[in-house]
């Protein structure tokens, strides 16, 4: 079978369902399409899945997780710790509070940031701890809030990835401190765009609505006033719409990851990738969402770069995605003192990570035809290797196979 006549296999595409895209219909007949009544009924929806605690929602997870800062009362002078591995809304947001982000590098094995690294980075500005569950899979809950506690230091998680997870059966977001969520596209559960914050009581998701909507009150003199600087990142209706139309489908999409996963491994087990150094995720069926299936790139002992590795997916009909880069070496962070070899983990990692396609609506047949292709790209580039030739990179995969 000629894989070139096979469908594209995207990285990723969101399951949105007959009946949703009917109520964002209703939505926009309705005569009310910005934030009200279906923000209202996704927050009390996302509220009851976070085991009753508040939950407030914005037009994205770098909003939330930017208030969620605010509301740990974090700003100038301050030191926020965080894992360079993630995307860079995570450190800009530390950025745009004031406060001065401070990396620990990850454990190479869970790709999540090292919590001892985390532990030796504390000093007496630290103010709040703010981990990445990369991927979905959560860090050590019960060490990093033991670490939190003895030091007396906020969390905000970036659980960005993390929706559905859970950490000893209980969901993430259920427990904790601050929990924000992500709703874009790409992310297990979407609303467009958008996020929400999971706080502790009244008196924060008080705060945290005031912060959404540019500090107005509705009481004070003339029926209105405004006490602090808020922003302006409420999320629409049409929006909410969206989001809680896939609440009723996220365990059947966590389970569906885990199904697809799984065959990830299966499909890996014994292949040419790995006996060539391809690395694989950490298996974990229990606590993580599995929102990305990353591989990392025997780039030591084989000369591939991820470019070309990449393209020749391409060329077989198959997506890919690089999360992530590390923060710290890009343009902004270099300027604030930030270089290589300060977080090797991170670096190796992010040199070497490819994601590739996960998303609900594959079947395990599109898992093995995404096995056999990165099989297959491995073997080659061992083969040109052995014979000293040049990788080309924009040749068809016929033409190379004949070459
Ligand atoms: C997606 C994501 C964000 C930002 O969310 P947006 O909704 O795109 O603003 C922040 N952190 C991580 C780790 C993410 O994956």
């Amino acid at each position: 079978m000629n894989p070139l006549s096979l469908p594209f296999l995207p990285l990723v595409r969101p399951e949105i369902d007959e009946a949703t895209i009917a109520g964002v219909a209703d939505v926009l007949r309705s005569g009310w399409i910005t934030t009200g009544p279906q923000n209202q009924a996704f927050e009390a929806a996302l509220s009851s899945f976070c085991g009753g605690r508040p939950v407030r929602t914005f037009n994205s997870g770098t909003a939330t997780l930017e208030i969620g800062l605010r509301i740990a009362g974090v700003g100038p002078g301050d030191e926020v710790i965080t894992t360079p591995a993630t995307w860079v809304a995570t450190s800009h947001v530390i950025l745009e509070a004031g406060a001065t982000p401070v990396f620990a590098d990850i454990d190479p094995i869970t790709r999540n940031i090292d919590l001892d690294l985390l532990e030796k980075a504390i000093t007496p500005r630290t103010k709040a701890l703010m981990p990445v569950f990369l991927a979905g899979a959560p860090v050590d809950m019960d060490r990093l809030y033991a670490i939190a506690k003895a030091h007396h230091l906020r969390v905000i998680e970036d659980a960005a990835q993390a929706f559905g997870a859970t950490w000893h059966g209980k969901r993430i977001g259920a427990i904790g401190d601050l929990v924000s969520f992500s709703f874009h596209p790409n992310k297990n559960v979407t609303s467009i765009e958008g996020g929400a914050l999971v706080l502790n009581n009244e008196d924060e998701a008080k705060l945290a609505q005031k912060y959404r909507l540019l500090g107005v009150t509705r009481s004070g003199h003339d029926g209105m006033d405004c006490d602090l600087q808020g922003g302006k990142f409420n999320l629409t209706d049409v929006a909410a719409r969206v989001g809680l139309g896939q609440l009723p489908h996220l365990d059947r999409f966590t389970q569906q990851r885990r199904k697809l996963a799984r065959a990830y491994f299966d499909g890996f087990e014994g292949g040419a990738a790995v006996k060539l150094g391809v690395g694989l995720p950490m298996r974990d069926f229990e606590h993580t969402n599995w929102h990305l299936f990353q591989i990392t790139l025997p780039l030591e002992r084989l000369s591939i770069s991820r470019g070309d590795f990449m393209e020749q997916l391409k060329q077989r009909g198959i997506g890919s995605g690089v999360h992530y880069p590390p923060v710290h070496l890009f343009k902004l962070y270099r300027a604030l003192g930030f270089k290589e070899g300060m977080f090797p983990h991170a670096e190796r990692f992010g040199a070497s990570t490819v994601t590739l396609p996960l998303f609900t609506q594959m079947t395990e047949e599109d898992v093995a035809r995404v096995c056999r292709a990165v099989d297959e790209i491995c073997t080659l580039f061992e083969i040109w290797q052995t014979c000293g030739r040049d990788v080309p990179s924009s040749d068809s995969p016929r033409r190379m196979a004949r070459a």
